[in-house]
């Protein structure tokens, strides 16, 4: 559920947050042998087809919600017989009360590198009822946008970058091209629960879970189709804000012009927030952030342009940004409105002024803004336009006392992260990548 990136072995601990377009055969193969490899992969791909769709037919089939610990295992049992099947040396690293980590290795006699390729085999959470066809977990074929597409739950997130990475290796060795670096392959069962063990399991192996870089591949494709790997990821954190009116809903004609309206006031608070071009307005939103270096400024300069393309597809008549591109809008901080309640709408729609207004603020990060400062920021920017502000649900007396309260609850965060470009093995990578067109 995320951007891409390739993850340095120093920025593990939240490496789970990274996540990366990867294309698998990238950076494990002999530079003579780089344009053949990617020839062989679309090969062996193409005369394949039916057998890898099998595959992964049989893979969507197996539940794999996180909370769902028989199918769960089932889902770790199945990789596991996958990567023997290959001979890779596998194995399930395992803590109590937790799904399994698939694991595998493949040792290369002289290699200079070992590179992680992570996954994660759990999905989102699902009802069935709400899902397309009434079953998340029976695979359906469709033509979307004149190609054939697969429907399941986790099709796309995540375990199509389970299937390619086990995919590439069949072609690699079906053609002899042999693999330049040590290959390991961690595969996590709960990141849609958030990875509550991942730093537990990878702490108990260090040793095995070791390598040059990490190869987050949990990410979109880049929206011109480009194969791409991504050096970064934003961080993120979310801030709840209720705002009061009347203690309960009244009648607007009866207290309307002397009641405030709750939404109203959020309204005008979150509006304070940015300005027409979708600036932030809050004191000190933009301090800290590290610079991009050259390098990777000439990066984004090459990257495929797609915001024309974006805008058509969207549906949008303009663009916050004040005509930056959306790839160097990505390195900057976001202030967005997840969602916003108070009254109702529609047919539900009655003469009341409400009760309350409430926001959730999604602050996505990037490297030099810690997730922690940004929520003070904002909730400084609350407090100076004269709410008070309480971390515990206001009681009557607060209420009372104050002209304007603001409830604020804190969600958990994670910052952003960046590799640095000029690491030899990205440097590697980028020398032997074959242009994508
Ligand atoms: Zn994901």
């Amino acid at each position: 559920m995320h951007a891409g990136c390739v993850a340095h072995l120093s920025s593990l601990g939240c490496s789970k947050n990274l996540v990366a377009l990867c294309f698998f055969a990238l950076l494990l193969i002999s530079s003579a042998a780089a344009q053949s490899a990617a020839d062989a992969g679309r090969e062996w791909t193409a005369a394949h087809r039916q057998q890898i769709l099998d595959q992964f037919t049989r893979l969507l089939t197996i539940p794999n919600v996180a909370s769902d610990t028989a199918n769960i295992r089932r889902n770790a049992e199945t990789l596991l017989g996958m990567l023997k099947e290959r001979g890779v040396d596998s194995r399930l690293l395992t803590i109590a009360d937790a799904p399994p980590v698939v694991y595998g290795e493949i040792p290369v006699p002289n290699a200079q590198h070992t590179i992680v390729f992570y996954a994660h085999y759990d999905g989102q959470p699902v009802t069935p009822t709400d899902w397309v066809g009434g079953d998340p977990f029976k695979p359906i074929s469709r033509m979307e946008n004149g190609e054939e597409r697969i429907y399941a739950r986790s099709a796309s997130d995540d375990k199509a970058a389970i299937l390619a990475q086990l995919t590439a290796l069949d072609a690699l060795r079906a053609a002899r091209i042999p693999l330049r670096s040590n290959i390991r392959f961690v595969w996590e069962g709960e990141e849609e629960a958030g990875s509550p063990h991942l730093g537990q399991i990878l702490d108990a192996n260090r040793d095995l879970i070791t390598g040059d870089v990490w190869l987050i591949c949990d990410g979109p494709v880049d929206q011109s189709g480009a194969q791409s790997v991504v050096f970064g990821a934003r961080g993120d954190t979310h801030l709840e804000i209720r705002v009061y009116g009347p203690g309960r809903e009244l009648h607007s004609g009866h207290y309307g012009n002397w009641a405030p309206n709750p939404a109203m006031m959020l309204a005008q608070l979150l509006a304070g927030m940015k300005d027409e071009s979708g600036r932030v307005l809050i004191p000190h939103f933009y301090d800290g952030i590290e610079p991009l270096s050259p390098l990777e400024q000439e990066a984004i300069a090459k990257a495929p342009k797609n915001d024309e393309k974006l805008k058509h597809e969207l549906r949008l008549g303009h663009v916050d940004g004040g005509g930056k591109p959306l790839l160097e809008l990505l390195n900057d901080p976001t202030l967005n409105i997840n969602g916003i309640s108070s009254g109702r709408t529609g047919s539900r729609a009655n003469n009341v002024i409400p009760a309350t207004a409430t926001v959730d603020l999604d602050l996505r990060l990037v490297v030099g803004i810690d997730w922690r400062e940004q929520q003070n920021r904002v909730i400084d920017y609350v407090r100076s336009q004269g709410y008070y502000v309480s971390e515990r649900e206001p009681d009557a007396r607060t209420l009372r006392a104050n002209p304007k309260v603001a409830f604020v609850i804190r969600d958990s965060g994670y910052n952003a992260v960046r590799t640095a470009m000029d690491l030899p093995i990205a440097e590697d990578g980028r020398q032997r990548t074959p242009r994508s067109d």
